[in-house]
C-alpha cells in the first residue's frame, strides 16, 4: 500500500518525530509537527505561543481550537501527501480531521508507535532536539556533533523534557489520545508497531507495515 495522509501517534518521546521524519524522507512527503510549531511560537513570542506556554508548561494538551487551525492551515498549503506528526492528539481533534478530509478520509493511515512507559521516561531525559529543523536525538548524538547534522542549527533540551512534565504527557495521553487510536482501529485505518529498539529497527517495522523498499 502507498501511503497517502498519515497521522502519527504515540506516547512522549515513542519516537514519532525520528520515524516521521524518516518517513517524510522515504516516501517524499511533507512533514509537520503540532507540537514543535507550538514551541516555534513560543519561542517567538506570537499570540499562539503565549496562549499555548500555560499548557506546555505544565504538560497539558493545548485546547482543540488551538491546535485544529494549524493543523489545516499547513494541511491546505501542503503539497501532495504529508504526515502530521502529533495531531490529532484528542477524540475531537480527530473527528474534525475526518470532516476537514471529506472522502480522502479513507485513505488517512495512524501509526501507533508502542512503547513501554519506564523506557520512554529514560528516553525523554536524554532527548536533544534542533531549534530549527525536524532532527531530533540523544545528548550523545548532540554531544558528539555539536550543532544539528541536518541544517547546523541550534541543538537544545525541550523545555517540557522534565520528570513531571513527562508524567503529565504520559496521563494525557493514555486519557485522550487512546480513545484516538481506537477511533482508527474501529474504522481500520490504525497501524500498530513497536517502537523498541534503535530508529533504524523500528523503521524497518515501519517500512513493512507500508511496503516500503
Ligand atoms: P510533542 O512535541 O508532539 O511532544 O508536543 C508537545 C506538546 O505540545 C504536547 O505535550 C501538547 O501540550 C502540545 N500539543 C502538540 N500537539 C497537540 C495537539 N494535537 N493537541 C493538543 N496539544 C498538542
Amino acid at each position: 500500500m502507498e501511503p497517502g495522509g498519515i497521522v502519527l501517534l504515540g506516547p512522549p518521546a515513542s519516537g514519532k518525530g525520528t520515524q516521521g521524519r524518516l518517513l517524510a524522507e522515504q516516501c517524499g512527503h511533507a512533514y509537520f509537527s503540532t507540537g514543535k510549531q507550538l514551541r516555534r511560537e513560543l519561542k517567538a513570542g506570537t499570540d499562539l505561543g503565549k496562549a499555548a506556554e500555560p499548557y506546555l508548561a505544565v504538560g497539558k494538551y493545548v485546547p482543540d481550537e488551538l491546535v485544529l487551525a494549524i493543523a489545516f492551515n499547513w494541511i491546505e498549503e501542503a503539497d501532495g501527501s504529508w504526515i502530521l506528526d502529533g495531531f490529532p492528539r484528542t477524540l475531537p481533534q480527530a473527528t474534525k480531521l475526518d470532516e476537514f478530509l471529506k472522502d480522502a478520509k479513507g485513505t488517512l493511515r495512524a501509526l501507533l508507535l508502542e512503547v513501554p512507559s519506564a523506557e520512554l521516561q529514560s528516553r525523554v531525559m536524554e532527548r536533544r532536539e534542533c531549534t530549527a529543523c525536524p532532527w531530533t536525538g540523544t545528548r550523545s548524538q548532540a554531544k558528539a556533533s555539536g550543532h544539528c547534522p541536518l541544517c547546523g542549527g541550534e541543538l537544545g533540551q525541550r523545555q517540557d523534557d522534565d520528570l513531571e512534565n513527562f508524567r503529565m504527557r504520559h496521563k494525557a495521553f493514555e486519557e485522550l489520545t487512546s480513545p484516538v487510536a481506537d477511533y482508527y482501529d474501529n474504522s481500520q485505518r490504525l497501524l500498530r508497531v513497536s517502537g523498541m529498539g534503535t530508529p533504524d529497527e523500528v523503521f524497518q517495522r515501519v517500512q513493512a507495515y507500508f511496503k516500503l523498499h
